[in-house]
C-alpha cells in the first residue's frame, strides 16, 4: 500500500507550522519547528516569492501532510467532495476528518496518524464488530468503535489518551473502555485541522 514515508519534521518546516505528525515528540522542545523555524533545504532561509497559485499550492500540500493523505488520495477527495451538495471545501475537509486514521487521533486512541494508521493495519480496531483494517474507512454516525479483544496495543492506546485533553463533540470516547462512538458527522467549526479550504478548492478550480 502507497504511503508518505517523507522526513515528517521537514514537512512541517515546509509549510512553517506544527503539523503534529510525531506525537508526543511535538509537545517537546525537541520539535524540529522549536528548533528551525524556516524551511528545509539549501535556499530555506531565503525569501520564497508568493505568487496566488504558490499560496493556494502549500494550502492544499498543508491539508495533504497534516491528513497524512497521498496527492491522487487527495485529489480523489476533491472529486467526491465537489460533487457532494453543499460547500465543496466544507465537504472536503469533512472527509478528511471522517477517516479513520483522524479519528482514532481526535479520540485520542492514537498519538498520531501514522500511528493510528499503523494500529489500523496491524487489524487491532473493530467496528460495530467487524475488524476493520482500513484507515480510509470513513466512519458514519453510530458507528461504535471497539479494540479488539487481547489487542496487544492496549499500552500504547493508553499512553495517548494522556495526551489529549477534549474530544470533539461529534465523538464519544471512553478512555477506561478504551471504546468510542461517532455521534454525528463533524460541523466546519469542529474539524482542528489549520487549513483554508477556500484555498484547495481556488487550486482545483483553476
Ligand atoms: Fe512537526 Fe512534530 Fe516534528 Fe514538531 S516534532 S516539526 S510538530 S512533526
Amino acid at each position: 500500500m502507497a504511503r508518505d514515508t517523507g522526513a515528517q519534521c521537514k514537512q512541517c518546516r515546509r509549510e512553517g507550522l506544527k503539523l503534529f505528525l510525531k506525537g508526543e515528540r511535538c509537545l517537546t522542545d525537541k520539535c524540529g519547528i522549536e528548533r528551525r523555524n524556516y524551511p528545509p533545504g539549501e535556499h530555506g532561509r531565503g525569501r520564497a516569492r508568493q505568487s496566488e497559485y504558490r499560496v493556494q499550492l502549500r494550502e492544499k500540500q498543508k491539508a495533504r501532510r497534516y491528513y497524512g493523505v497521498l496527492e491522487r488520495q487527495f485529489r480523489t477527495y476533491y472529486q467526491h467532495a465537489s460533487r457532494q451538495a453543499g460547500v465543496t471545501g466544507e465537504n472536503l475537509l469533512r472527509l478528511l476528518e471522517s477517516r479513520f486514521d483522524n479519528v482514532l487521533v481526535r479520540l485520542g486512541f492514537a498519538s498520531s496518524r501514522r500511528q493510528a494508521r499503523q494500529m489500523i493495519r496491524h487489524g487491532h480496531w473493530v467496528i460495530n464488530g467487524r475488524r476493520v483494517d482500513i484507515p480510509s474507512y470513513q466512519v458514519r454516525a453510530d458507528d461504535v468503535i471497539t479494540l479488539k479483544a487481547g489487542s496487544k496495543a492496549d499500552q500504547v492506546i493508553r499512553d495517548a489518551t494522556e495526551l489529549v485533553s477534549v474530544v470533539p463533540a461529534w465523538l464519544q470516547a471512553d478512555h477506561d473502555g478504551l471504546t468510542a462512538k461517532v455521534l454525528r458527522q463533524p460541523e466546519r467549526d469542529e474539524i482542528a485541522a489549520p487549513v483554508q479550504e477556500q484555498l484547495i478548492v481556488e487550486l482545483y478550480s483553476k
